[in-house]
């Protein structure tokens, strides 16, 4: 599933070119029902709020969720032809962005757009210049029971962070993932947030999740990206001890129990 960052890069994509023009939007597959609502509007800012895209019409919006299996392609110049299922077609003259297999592509008014924000939780991607996003997510980190790890997954807690973001960032800053949110310091819950701030704009920037900045330069191979993601089995960078993979609510947690305490 992909984690904010790429939700950020699309967002730019539209600002970049779509945004003030009047854009002809279709639903090739049928299901987006809602297109013609929108087609022929101009779009007025394209906004991601950690997985979700907002696609904004004066009033109304287009909220997007690729889910597991939604994709975004771009094709620059002529119209390409349809070819399997394409929930939405977003066109100006000669350039085309297809979406195929969103969980979620619909059109909400304000009160929608409003409902949606408020269930979700800060995104370090988005800018926080009172420092109030970052309060509200260590108030509630920390005011939990449940294990940080889970809580890191939790959109209301943090939008935006997924399995790859959520396993390095514990291991950045030597956390358990099991540690129950309450007895978890201050200044560590901090410390994820400023690391969060630091290492999400890497993704946007370049469109990997580049975990290991500082010891890795260009584009490194998968295999060599992260400190403990997929590595289970694997002796830890830091400290030689077997990467450990357990399940924490149904998805796949990777860390170092040696460096973790
Ligand atoms: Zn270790």
């Amino acid at each position: 599933m992909p984690e904010g960052h790429t939700v950020h890069r699309i967002a730019k994509r539209f600002q970049r070119d779509f945004l003030g023009s009047k854009v002809s939007i279709s639903s090739p597959q049928g299901r987006f029902t809602d297109a013609s609502l929108v087609s022929g509007r101009v779009l007025t800012k394209a906004d991601a709020w950690g997985k979700q895209l907002f696609l904004h019409f004066d009033e109304i919006a287009i909220r997007i969720h690729l889910g597991i299996y939604g994709k975004w392609r771009f094709t620059a110049g002529d119209t390409p032809e349809v070819t399997g299922q394409i929930r939405a077609r977003f066109q100006l003259p000669g350039i085309t962005a297809d979406l195929r297999g969103p969980t979620a592509c619909e059109v909400i008014d304000k009160a929608g757009i409003k409902g949606v924000q408020s269930r979700l939780g800060p995104d370090p991607l988005r800018p926080d210049r009172k420092g109030l996003e970052r309060e509200r997510f260590i108030s509630k980190l920390t005011s939990r029971k449940t294990a940080v790890g889970q809580q890191l997954m939790d959109q209301s807690v943090i939008a935006g962070i997924g399995n790859v973001y959520r396993a390095e960032l514990l291991f950045r800053s030597l956390i358990n993932p099991h540690t129950p949110g309450n007895l978890l310091p201050l200044e560590l819950a901090d410390q994820i947030w400023e690391d969060s701030v630091t290492l999400m704009p890497i993704g946007v920037r370049t469109g990997l999740m580049l975990t290991r900045e500082g010891h890795l330069k260009g584009r490194p191979k998968l295999v060599d990206r992260y400190y403990v993601y997929k590595r289970e089995g694997q002796p830890c960078r830091e400290c030689g001890h077997e990467v450990s993979l357990e399940l924490m609510a149904t998805r796949k947690l990777y860390y170092c129990a040696r460096c973790q305490k």
